[in-house]
């Protein structure tokens, strides 16, 4: 019997699934049984075609409909999202294998915020009138044309709104990738804008590896990318996309820094460090992997953490009980495993976890290290899984500059009581999404995305409609043309 987390077809194109099995066939596993439920097939060169060129001739009539109208489609496409939350959100965990308890409230959910807040914004995305004397200038803010999205694999429902949301809201088109891990999520999104009344071809998804994500960067037709993966990705993707001259926004990886102070409330610090390394079992972009705690507090924080950390439910995900599932990935699994080897080998004092549990699928235990230093492999590169690496630290000066030596500049948080000490270390480090008394909140109101190696551009909030956008300016002369000769 067909699994229910089949799709009808691997891609969504021109407002209908289409199928090619002349591609590469990529198995959907359920990562906490290990069973293969569905398949899909990437796309052969003839499916990129056809979603370019759809996505290319769609794009002139969205961005003739008014604002009202486009606006109008998004958020009919939330309500469908709230509507259908549930099932959504099974598939989500089908997908990623996250537990149904995260699932019901993180992912459809933020997509339908996502479509709803974006919603709300197209009808005001206008331009301004700059006087010249008799002269005037007025500007027009327009879409920039043909977007590509492609997703990493541990939000893909999310991803694929908080990149479609943006896009369509501004008059933009967009041929969607999804990871090949979690390629189930954004057809049902491609399936709910069309029913809300998207006109076809507005938004496709296609799925495949990265030689397809390649195919859709490096197509002239294509006026933008917006990629969430991994540094090496991103560079590669980045590249590519300056050879056309594209617009970028890139969200990549992280080490970031959580800083915890004496005087912080210990319960909500260790609470804060939990929702920044353990959320979707430490597959979270923004973590806050690097925890510092001042030494004063450091064995009273590490005793309730181990306390706190032990609660965690690992289980069935379906089981909405459940508060903490597999790794996407069996290769995921055993990359985690892998640094968890590195922390004990190079020294790092194992406090909780440290292996993979004993039950079907990909689970591993959440963990964490303390006395862990500057230079161990752990504290250095993103692990993406749950591994907490705790450092401890003397002075404020002292941890913002060891918080600030990495290449990724994701998030950064601070835990403490002394207002203005919170602000004036927030302001000296280096990242673009920042927590004071509170870890990895992504609210659609607020700019999301990293400086250095972590991205570059903003998702989210009015900056992202400037990343999927330009102003066209026009100058009007009320008189003569005054000219040399
Ligand atoms: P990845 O970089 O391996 O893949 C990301 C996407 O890029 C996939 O869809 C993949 O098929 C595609 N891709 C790979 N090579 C490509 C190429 N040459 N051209 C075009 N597309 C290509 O990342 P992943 O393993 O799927 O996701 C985990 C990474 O994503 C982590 O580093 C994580 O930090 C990052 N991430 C960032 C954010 C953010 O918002 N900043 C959010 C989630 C995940």
């Amino acid at each position: 019997m067909t699994h229910p987390a089949q799709p009808k077809a691997s891609h969504f194109i021109n407002g209908e699934y289409v199928e090619d099995t002349a591609g590469t066939p990529i198995p959907v596993i359920y990562a906490a049984t290990g069973e293969q439920i569905a398949t899909v097939y990437a796309a052969t060169p003839a499916i990129v075609e056809q979603a370019l060129s759809t996505a290319k001739a769609a794009q002139k009539e969205w961005a003739k409909m008014t604002g009202t109208e486009r606006g109008r489609v998004l958020r009919r496409a939330a309500d469908i999202m709230r509507e259908r939350n549930h099932d959504l959100s099974v598939l989500e965990t089908y997908d990623t294998g996250k537990p149904l308890q995260e699932t019901l409230v993180a992912d459809a959910t933020s997509g339908a915020d996502a479509l709803e807040y974006f919603g709300g914004l197209a009808a005001s995305l206008t331009g301004e009138h700059i006087p010249l004397g008799e002269d005037w200038v007025y500007t027009k803010r327009e879409a920039l044309g043909l977007c590509v999205g492609i997703g990493a694999w541990n939000y893909p429902t999310q991803i694929a709104c908080w990149k479609g949301a943006p896009a369509l809201a501004c008059g933009n088109s967009m041929v969607f990738k999804p990871s090949e891990t979690t390629p189930l999520c954004a057809l049902k999104v491609a399936e709910i804008l069309i029913e809300a009344g998207a006109p076809a071809g507005v938004f496709n998804v296609v799925q495949g590896m990265g030689e397809v994500g390649g195919a859709l960067v490096t197509d002239p037709r294509v006026d933008k990318v917006s990629l969430t993966g991994s540094v090496p990705t991103g560079k590669k993707v980045y590249a590519a996309a300056a050879e056309g001259m594209k617009h970028v926004t890139m969200e990549l990886g992280g080490k970031s820094p959580l800083i915890i102070f004496d005087d912080a409330d210990i319960d909500n610090a260790v609470g804060g460090a939990i929702n920044g390394n353990f959320y979707s079992s430490g597959q979270v972009c923004s973590n806050g992997t690097r925890v510092f705690v001042q030494k004063g507090i450091k064995e009273k924080f590490l005793a309730r953490l181990a306390e706190r950390t032990g609660n965690a439910i690992l289980g069935d995900p379906m089981d909405e009980a459940t508060s903490f599932g597999p790794m996407v990935t069996e290769n995921q699994m055993n990359i985690v495993l892998g640094y968890i080897e590195k922390g004990k080998e190079e020294g790092a004092r194992l406090i909780c976890g440290g292996a993979r549990a004993n039950m079907d699928g990909y689970y591993i235990q959440p963990t964490v290290f303390a006395d862990v230093t500057d230079e161990m492999t752990i504290a250095r590169e993103e692990i993406f899984g749950p591994v907490m690496s705790v450092l401890d630290f003397d002075t404020e000066e002292e941890v913002v500059a060891r918080a600030n030596d990495t290449e990724f500049g994701l998030s950064a948080g601070v835990f403490t009581k002394n207002f203005t000490r919170a602000h004036r270390v927030i302001g000296n480090l280096e990242a673009g999404s920042c927590f004071i008394n509170s870890y990895n909140d992504a609210p659609v109101e607020a700019p999301f995305g990293g400086v250095k190696a972590s991205g570059v551009g903003r998702e989210n909030s009015k900056e992202a409609i400037k990343h999927f956008s330009q102003v066209k300016s026009v100058y009007v002369r009320m008189g003569d043309v005054e000219a040399a000769f």
